[in-house]
């Protein structure tokens, strides 16, 4: 596969922005390269100085941490900013599309939108599985499809993608297919980033917004071939992640033990609301998951809708989306929230 190819004109010409820091790799004591304040900062921290634009030791801790060559890893403000930033690099507006599975996470439409970039939607099977066949039929006739999203496990359907299908996808398509590895940590599945070697057309993403409890810091992953990793860092924004982030998150990373334990718990915690939520008469299926939540399909999902959000807990509603008529999302709360959502659902049994 020949990755440049497939990079926009645009980007494979463009000179990036570089930095006061990155065009010094030398060691210095005296930095008065980049107009910061040398005073200090206004909090006392050490907060004066720009934020390592390449996150070397950050990408250092990760390689250990996931087992991948540092110069695979890319590091963003979110997830959500490697999903855009992949489109933007890869897909020419008006001319190149991107193919989703629905149901499926809501981003990677908006983020196409944004670039003005159409989608093609080929919907998950009945076991919201990837129709491979009907995605093979396509894409022998639309060479203008340069990125495919999957999510594995999959958000709102729970279930992660078979292997097989996933390895027939990567074999046929000559685009990028992007499998999104958010909810991977909570799954029986290993995931597929001791793959990437064999498939350079595979981009994988992962973040420390689900399992490592680090939502609010804003740090999402990509892995993949060092040439995509290579662009994905010439297009970014500068400091794309803050000093603050990159911080809290290498030490997130030193405290591997409680992500440990957190998985675990919500990983029990889900079978003990499993277990609660399927004698009710209201629920007509729950979901298999390997994610951090439960697809449920209620008999009048739009009544328990409301009746939990009167008693202030509110839930998704994923009624509207292919294949999950009548259900909500639910996400593992605490051993208390769940008690207390059960027993708002029994007593409407009632
Ligand atoms: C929550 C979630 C993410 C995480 O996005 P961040 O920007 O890293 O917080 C990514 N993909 C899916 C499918 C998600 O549900």
């Amino acid at each position: 596969m020949n990755i440049e190819n497939l990079v926009r004109p645009n980007i494979k010409r463009l000179k990036p922005y570089r930095s006061a820091r990155e065009e010094f790799d030398g060691k210095a004591d005296i930095f008065l390269d980049a107009n910061e304040n040398s005073m200090g900062s206004t909090v006392g921290q050490d907060l004066n100085r720009y934020p390592d634009p390449m996150h070397r030791n950050l990408k250092a801790e990760l390689s250990r941490h996931k087992n991948v060559s540092a110069n695979r890893i890319f590091v963003g403000n979110g997830s959500d900013e490697a999903i855009d930033l992949l489109i933007r690099a890869f897909c020419e507006p008006g001319q190149n599309t991107v193919m989703l599975m629905p149901p499926t996470y809501g981003m990677y439409k908006v983020s196409a939108d944004i670039n003005a970039t159409e989608t093609v939607q080929i919907p998950l099977d009945q076991d919201f599985q990837p129709d491979v066949n009907a995605v093979c039929q396509y894409l022998a006739n639309h060479a203008e499809v340069k990125i495919i999203f999957l999510c594995s496990p999959n958000n709102p359907t729970a279930n992660l993608m078979e292997d097989k299908r996933l390895e027939q996808l990567l074999n046929v398509f000559n685009g990028l297919l992007i499998l999104d590895e958010a909810y991977i940590d909570f799954s029986d599945g290993t995931g597929w980033l001791n793959q990437l070697d064999q498939h350079p057309n595979l981009v994988i993403l992962q973040t420390l917004s689900k399992a490592w409890g680090m939502a609010a810091v804003r740090l999402g992953m990509a892995f993949a071939d060092p040439r995509i990793i290579d662009i994905l860092y010439k297009i970014k924004p500068p400091y794309n992640v803050n000093g603050l982030t990159q911080h809290m998150a290498l030490q997130a990373l030193q405290n591997r033990q409680i992500y440990v334990t957190m998985v675990e718990t919500i990983r029990h915690q889900k079978n003990v609301l499993i277990n609660a939520l399927e004698p009710l008469k209201q629920v007509k299926r729950i979901f298999p998951s390997d994610a951090n939540f439960l697809l449920v399909r209620f008999a009048e999902h739009q009544q328990i809708y409301e009746q939990l959000m009167q008693n202030g807990i509110i839930v998704r509603d994923r009624s509207k989306m292919p294949g999950c008529q009548s259900c909500l999302r639910i996400t593992v709360g605490t051993q208390e929230e769940n008690n207390k959502l059960i027993q708002v659902l029994k007593e409407m049994e009632s």
